[in-house]
Formats: C-alpha cells, structure tokens, sequence
C-alpha cells in the first residue's frame, strides 16, 4: 500500500527505522558512492513529479528533508551547546556525514535571520546547470535543525545552488512570525 496522502499525520519514521547498520554490513560497511544516494533520490523524485507534479514533489522533498532534519538533530547533535558552539559542532556533524561543508555567512541575534551556505553537497554539488535550486530536500534538512535547536519555527529557502550555476548552495533562514499564536 502507498498511500502519499493519506489523512495519517503520524511520522513512521524514527531514527531506529535505520538499523544497525555495522552489524549488517560487515563486509561492506557503513559508506557508499555519492551516485548511489542521488539515483534513489533523483529517480524517486522523477517518479513523485510525474504522478504528484512538481509543486508537490517539491513540497514532499521538503518535508521529508525537515522529518529527517529533526532526527538528525535529535540523534546526533548535543542541543545543549550555546550558539557559536552549536554552529561549529553542526559543521563538524555534517562534514564527517559528507553531508557538506557548511559556513554561516549572516546571521542576526535579533531576527533569527541567517545566511548558510553549503559546499560540496551531497544533493547538487557537480549537476549540470538547469536555472534552478534543486535542494529542498535541504531545505528541509536545514528548517529541521533549527527548529529543534532554536525551538522556533524556521523557513530555509535556497537562493543559489550549484543547479543555478553557484559553486556553493545559499540558503535564507528566517522565522516564521507567529506571535498571534504564542503567548508565553
Ligand atoms: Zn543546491
């Protein structure tokens, strides 16, 4: 059964869904190439655009990206940290994972707001030039982290990409005002 829209908001996924991945590959391990990760991606995304349309497809990628942000931040990273700390250990994390190389290019105290870019990324880094950001999934990702550290709700959006011709994905963070909804 695969039901995308089904009225289920529960996620299924836990981190445990993954699996004890040194235990099951004793031979071969816990890495693989880059081209493998972005032939499942790239294929089920061609796949969604093709029954959903790209509007969606766009939307499940950056949803799954904030899903898999939120447990990537929960199960990895020490929450704990002061903010400069946390950027340096976020950076570590996701350059050991061969996520990317992360950089804070702005970020403001007092809004939230913030410019990341990513180098080397897992999802875009070597595409042929189309004119368009590809990386919701990182979107997504990026959203996910931050709203787990920060307790805020964040919105990550990709200005330039390696797709647009950038050597480096940009991404705009900003929170999303909601102060008629919290009240302490
Ligand atoms: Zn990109």
């Amino acid at each position: 059964m695969f039901n995308l829209f089904s009225e289920q908001d529960e996620n299924k996924f836990t981190w445990e869904s993954i699996g004890d991945v040194i235990d099951g590959r004793r031979n071969l391990g816990e890495n693989m190439p880059v081209f493998v990760y972005r032939l499942f991606q790239f294929t089920i995304k061609d796949e969604l655009a093709k029954r959903y349309g790209n509007e969606a497809t766009v939307d499940i990628f950056r949803k799954a990206g904030e899903l898999a942000g939120k447990e990537f931040a929960n199960h990895l990273l020490d929450l704990s940290l002061p903010f400069n700390e946390f950027v340096a250990h976020l950076q570590s994390v996701l350059e050991e994972s061969k996520i990317g190389i992360l950089r804070v290019e702005k970020f403001d105290p007092d809004t939230g707001e913030a410019v990341l870019t990513v180098g080397e990324d897992l999802d875009c880094s070597g595409l042929p030039i189309t004119g368009e950001t590809v990386c919701n999934y990182d979107e997504g990702f990026l959203a996910g982290v931050l709203k787990v550290y920060t307790q805020k709700e964040y919105v990550v959006t990709e200005v330039d990409c390696w797709a647009t011709g950038s050597r480096v994905c940009r991404f705009e963070a900003s929170v999303k005002s909601q102060e008629s909804e919290q009240n302490g």
